[in-house]
């Protein structure tokens, strides 16, 4: 199973023996993959095609992910909140006692 190979932990998606569920490349959501077929598809990300393509799209990630460093989503998001308060008129009150 090429998924598991990518590290993408694939797990059944119950439908059908051939058809799995397995971690979108360098993201937090699922993909479906058809071993039988050998194609993968995100509807989150819009992408579909061979499983040579999946392990073509999780290289590249992989090294998209290691040049730009980019931090963890949870620093993503207290980076937009500082951000936004920073905005005028963007401060809450809430956000001024604190
Ligand atoms: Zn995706």
């Amino acid at each position: 199973m090429l998924a598991r190979q990518l590290g993408l932990r694939p797990k059944p998606a119950g439908r059908s023996p051939s058809a799995w569920y397995a971690d979108c490349p360098g993201k937090s959501h699922r993909l479906m993959v058809s071993s039988s077929a050998n194609e993968f598809g995100c509807g989150y990300c819009r992408v579909k095609g061979s499983t040579a393509d999946l392990e073509t799209l999780a290289r590249q990630r992989k090294e998209a992910a290691g040049k730009v460093r980019r931090p963890p989503q949870d620093q993503q998001r207290l980076t937009r909140m500082v951000l936004g308060a920073r905005e005028p008129g963007g401060l809450s009150d809430e956000m001024a006692e604190w």
